[in-house]
């Protein structure tokens, strides 16, 4: 194992002191890093509404200035994707660099500091955006400009897209790019958001890379039954009904069920856990034993449990309007995260069996859901690459994840693109204090923004560098 490990380091090092020409001069780039990521910061992109024009435009005027052609796509002119590419020799095809530039919305009154002042305080940023998605926007800003400077020879064009809309909006974002516009931005691989480095009492313990992520739906339970005076309690009352039904789902444990991903994650996840977590981690693999670990799961990592399976959760509960009226109709919405295999009308199914009353209609709702898609491999030169980069800047190792939540790269990897999720590190306890992604409060140490750079650089060299 270990031997394996050095040659892959070996290797991977050998090509990256080929395709290098130049070192970037990093304390300039850090200086330079942190001024556009603190400028993006300052534009409030908060989605809805989005308003990423102005961001837009500031990072086409920088691109610009360097020489670099900016286009831009828009299906509101308020609301542009720009793209960038720098030309390789085209011995490979494309590498699609993206990152997004609207944020979720801010309530002021939460922070300690204002939410677009980028304030730096203690070693951190402070800003919407800061870990979602503006530390992605600024590091593929970066390297555009430093392949273009260091005239970095390239065997792939590189692509930069700085699209609008991920958080919600996705018609008037990636949608319209892979739809309509998909020419601009094909490649065979990308580099997106979704993953993260974790730490853990300050130092870095495991990057996540996102190579798969679950697919959401919205599933409905309708209960009816006669409306009637509240006086007169009758057992096809629907507020019942309806709660019989959603506490017969939320105790229901769909079928475990492990992919190329999950398989991998658990079983890395071991290799770099104490023996007592590493056994619960390799149980998931154990029909005997797969049961007790996920009971465990649930109680105190659920995270993990939701990646063993497709999931529901009842999250909306409506019915009734008046204390002495019997209402007719109730309904529960479920937040539904499907496996990407998953057969949904097979699944619809199992929830009609497990709720198990028909006076209780089941039945998928509205949802802005995403394709599914197989998941990116694991054995590429690039997931390699990926993992080197990991080794030479965090020292740790690399877990392929599926994220239970939902990224653009569902669109990109539906059409067949290879697709990575990366992202910085962040504290494992910061997130639980309300300063993760889409909390209370946002940041990211700065330090923390810089060895992110250090490892996208590598990572952007070593898979487009010319070899
Ligand atoms: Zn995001």
């Amino acid at each position: 194992m270990v031997r394996l490990v050095g040659l892959c380091g070996a290797v991977v090092f050998l090509f990256l002191a080929g395709a290098t020409p130049q070192a970037p001069d990093w304390a300039s780039v850090e200086r330079e890093t942190l001024e556009h990521f603190q400028a993006l910061l300052r534009f409030d992109t908060t989605d809805p509404p989005g308003r990423e024009r102005e961001a837009a435009d500031y990072l086409r005027k920088v691109l610009t200035v360097e020489g670099i052609d900016v286009q831009e796509f828009s299906v509101e002119p308020h609301r542009p994707n720009l793209v960038a590419r720098l030309k390789g020799s085209g011995a490979r095809r494309p590498l699609l660099l993206m990152a997004h530039t609207d944020t979720v919305n801010v309530d002021p009154a939460k922070w300690t500091h204002p939410p677009f002042s980028a304030a730096l305080d203690a070693g951190y940023v402070y800003g919407r955006g800061a870990v979602d998605d503006k530390d992605n926007v600024a590091a593929s800003l970066m390297v555009m400009l430093l392949i273009k400077r260091l005239k970095l020879p390239l065997d792939r064009d590189v692509i930069f897209l700085a699209e609008s809309g991920e958080e919600g909006s996705t018609q008037v974002g990636i949608q319209f790019m892979a739809n309509q516009q998909f020419d601009a931005i094909d490649a065979e691989y990308c580099l997106a958001e979704g993953g993260n480095v974790t730490r853990i009492g300050g130092q870095a313990r495991y990057a996540s890379v996102q190579t798969l992520e679950k697919i959401p739906y919205a599933i409905e339970l309708i209960a009816r039954g006669p409306a009637g005076h509240g006086s007169v309690p009758l057992e096809t009352n629907a507020v019942a009904r309806l709660s019989a039904a959603v506490a017969a789902v939320s105790a229901w444990q769909p079928e475990i069920r492990l992919n190329e991903t999950t398989s991998a994650f658990f079983k890395r996840l071991a290799e770099i856990s104490e023996p007592e977590a590493a056994a619960r981690y390799r149980a998931v693999a154990d029909p005997a034993r797969v049961g007790e670990a996920d009971a465990y799961f649930r109680k105190h990592e659920p995270r993990l449990a939701a990646m063993l399976r497709t999931t529901v959760s009842p999250n909306i509960f409506t019915g009734g309007y008046r204390i002495n009226v019997i209402p007719s109709e109730a309904t529960a919405t479920l937040d539904t995260r499907i496996l990407p295999d998953e057969d949904v009308p097979a699944f619809l199914e199992q929830v009609r069996k497990v709720v198990d009353d028909p006076s209780v209609e089941v039945r998928l709702g509205k949802r802005n859901t995403r394709p599914g898609g197989a998941g990116a491999r694991i054995d590429s030169d690039v997931f390699k690459a990926i993992e080197s980069a990991v080794r030479t800047h965090y020292q740790a190792a690399t877990l392929p994840t599926m994220s239970t939540g939902a990224t653009d790269m569902a669109f990109l990897r539906a059409k067949g693109m290879q697709c990575y999720g990366v992202g910085p590190a962040t504290d494992i306890e910061d997130g639980p204090k309300g300063f993760g992604a889409h909390s209370d409060q946002e940041r990211i140490l700065v330090s923390e923004l810089h060895r992110f750079m250090r490892f996208y650089w590598d990572t952007v060299v070593a898979i487009a560098g010319r070899r």
